[in-house]
């Protein structure tokens, strides 16, 4: 037998090292970004074809390189940043890895030029999978250009790993907005092909803030409290809304060093600080940069995690929320915290849950003329609902596979229900959140927002997939503003938006006239919430959860829909229908969201009781 063990082609392992650093175009473009950063650079200009796959181009007018380090930068571990182990504690740029140009040039076509102020000739090499084609010296600005196309093309693999042209360009611009909000003395452009989409000059982090984020939000300026603080081992600075511009989707960034992380424990702190002030659904908009000392901070647990470990954690825990508490006290936002404090005064202790009663006074407004339960007569695709639902019910029982709530009650009885010819006075409403009916082996309850959320986001499927959409045009249409990365979202879920009913005209590039809206969603409605809530849903699940984007935008409109339908006492008549509706939908027993609609509790549980 001969030896069987082979070392891997360079090329072969590039490429595998290469995935670790660089998963998508976004990961090209932040670390290309840094680099330009970590060379001094003032001006950047990025330029993105084709979300990435096709081309992404940046140039700088950093310091550049010499002829033999533009080589040299795709070796791997080539760095100019660190020179002894020991540097590695003290970073303080962006990338140390020496990684990153070794990794995009394993997997692209890459061209580079460059040129320090003191050369007159600049340098330009074109690699390949690891291989260098061209090194010539050539005429060019002082600084530097990376152009890197086909990204993938050597792993195919990678490439069909890709999501939408959407989905990629929406992560291009969080990494863009990641680094530019923080780089506020650097200026950006940025084009989306021949389309400009930020073109930032240099200028104060507040300046950055509003020319980045500002465009969601009217006056943002006037709404961003300043926050500074400096103590011996952490410096803090940076800005948080007040509370009025809280929303369920606020733009939320810490940086630490210059570099975005993510920091949930941190999160929280921000979020003690407005306790009491915002409703439970609603997140305060911040925007703080912490300076520590390198020493004290471990970046090194993956190149591209963004999850920082601190030494000092709970003291900056505590440091952070008193800043930001002192920020929201100095900027007289009390009356705001008084109103508050007023309408909790009856309650002792005030607690999550107690906190979360307060927003649903009834303030959602619905037409009374609107029959939720009902099905509507005139809509040709909803099956015709059974009176006798008991019937259905049983049939779905037989039908039931093992581990469902039915599948106990199964042998111990044949016929589940009373022999009753009548229902209706059997059928209890408890607190109008649950529907209780006594069985023959025990009394089934049921959850009427889930059971109701189940029938809507089935009929809100159906509608879509059935292209049978029941659209109600607004007599004064809202009008909505996105931003770049929001955009990105529409314009993924456009078309099923408009399978469901709505509507939208174009008046501008960010702006939308909302001019008609599913018919489920009935009259007075906040169009502006119903858009924030599937963009928000498709944000939060669509990139990881490979869900497909319609079942979570029919998921986030059936929960309006359902949440709008609670706020009102049901008729018996709507009561029967629900239940009718509920058993013939694809899952009587889970919400779409996987929560259980149906619990029984058995005759033995019952009589234990007693
Ligand atoms: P790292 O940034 O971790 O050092 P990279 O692979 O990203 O590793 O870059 C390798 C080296 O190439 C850098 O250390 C730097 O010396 C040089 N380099 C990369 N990009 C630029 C740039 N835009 N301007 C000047 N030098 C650069
Ligand atoms: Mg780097």
């Amino acid at each position: 037998m001969g030896d069987i063990i082979n070392l891997l082609p360079d090329s072969v392992a590039n490429q595998i090292a290469a995935g670790e650093v660089i998963q998508r175009p976004a990961s090209v473009i932040k670390e290309l970004v840094e680099n330009s950063i970590d060379a001094g650079a003032t001006q950047i200009k990025v330029i993105v074809v084709g979300s990435g796959r096709t081309s992404i181009q940046v140039i700088d007018n950093g310091k550049g390189m010499s002829g033999t380090d533009a080589r040299m930068s795709f070796e791997r571990h080539a760095t100019s940043k660190i020179n002894e182990a020991k540097d590695l504690f003290a970073l303080s740029t962006m990338g140390f890895r020496g990684e990153a140009l070794a990794s995009i040039a394993a997997i692209a076509n890459v061209e580079l030029r460059t040129r320090r102020e003191e050369d007159e000739m600049g340098t330009m090499i074109e690699i390949s999978g690891s291989e260098v084609e061209t090194q010539e010296m050539v005429q060019c600005p002082k600084g530097t250009s990376f152009t890197v196309k086909n990204l993938f093309y050597n792993v195919p693999a990678r490439r069909k790993f890709l999501k939408s042209d959407e989905t990629e360009m929406r992560n291009i611009l969080q990494e863009m907005h990641r680094i530019m909000l923080v780089h506020y003395d650097v200026g950006f452009q940025f084009y989306n092909g021949s389309d400009m989409v930020y073109d930032l000059l240099p200028g104060t982090f507040l300046q950055r803030i509003v020319s980045v984020s500002g465009k969601k939000t009217k006056n943002i300026s006037q709404k961003l409290m300043r926050v500074d603080v400096e103590t011996s081992f952490v410096n803090i600075v940076g800005y948080v809304g007040t509370p009025d511009i809280a929303s369920k989707n606020p733009s939320q960034y810490f940086f630490v060093n210059g570099r975005y992380m993510n920091h949930p424990y941190f999160r929280r702190a921000v979020m003690h600080a407005f306790e009491r002030m915002l409703p439970s659904d609603m997140s305060p908009m911040y925007f703080l940069s912490l300076e520590v000392d390198p020493s004290t901070i471990d970046v090194n647990i993956h190149p591209t995690k963004t999850e920082i470990k601190f030494e000092d954690e709970k003291a900056i825990w505590s440091i952070l929320a008193a800043s930001v508490k002192e920020s929201l006290g100095k900027f007289n936002v009390a009356p705001t915290i008084d109103f508050e404090m007023d309408n909790s005064l009856d309650i002792p202790v005030q607690t999550r849950e107690t906190r979360q009663h307060v927003p649903s006074s009834p303030t959602v407004s619905y037409s009374p003329g609107y029959s939720p339960f009902s099905y509507d007569a005139d809509k040709p695709v909803s099956a015709p609902v059974p009176r006798d639902w008991e019937k259905a019910f049983e049939i779905l029982r037989k039908e039931e596979p093992e581990g469902s709530v039915f599948v106990e009650t199964q042998e111990k009885e044949q016929v589940i229900f009373e022999d009753h010819d009548d229902h209706k006075g059997d059928m209890l409403v408890y607190k109008n959140k649950y529907l209780c009916m006594p069985m023959k082996s025990g009394l089934m309850m049921i959850d009427v927002r889930r059971a109701l959320l189940r029938v809507e986001y089935d009929d809100l499927c159906n509608t879509v997939g059935m292209r049978q959409n029941v659209s109600q045009k607004v007599m004064f249409p809202d009008v909505v503003e996105f931003n770049a990365e929001d955009l990105c979202i529409y314009t993924e879920i456009e078309q099923d938006l408009s399978l469901l009913g709505f509507e939208f005209r174009a008046l501008g590039k960010y702006i939308y006239s909302v001019d008609a809206i599913p018919g489920q969603l009935g009259e007075g409605v906040d169009v502006h919430d119903i858009i924030d809530n599937m963009i928000l849903a498709v944000k939060e699940k669509g990139g990881d959860v490979g869900e497909e984007l319609r079942n979570i935008v029919c998921l986030s409109l059936a929960q309006t829909v359902s949440r709008n339908k609670m706020n009102r006492v049901f008729s018996e008549e709507e009561r029967q229908g629900l239940v009718g509706r509920l058993f013939q939908s694809s899952n009587p027993n889970y919400s779409p969201d996987g929560k259980k609609i149906i619990d029984i509790m058995g005759d033995e549980e019952i009589e234990k009781r007693f």
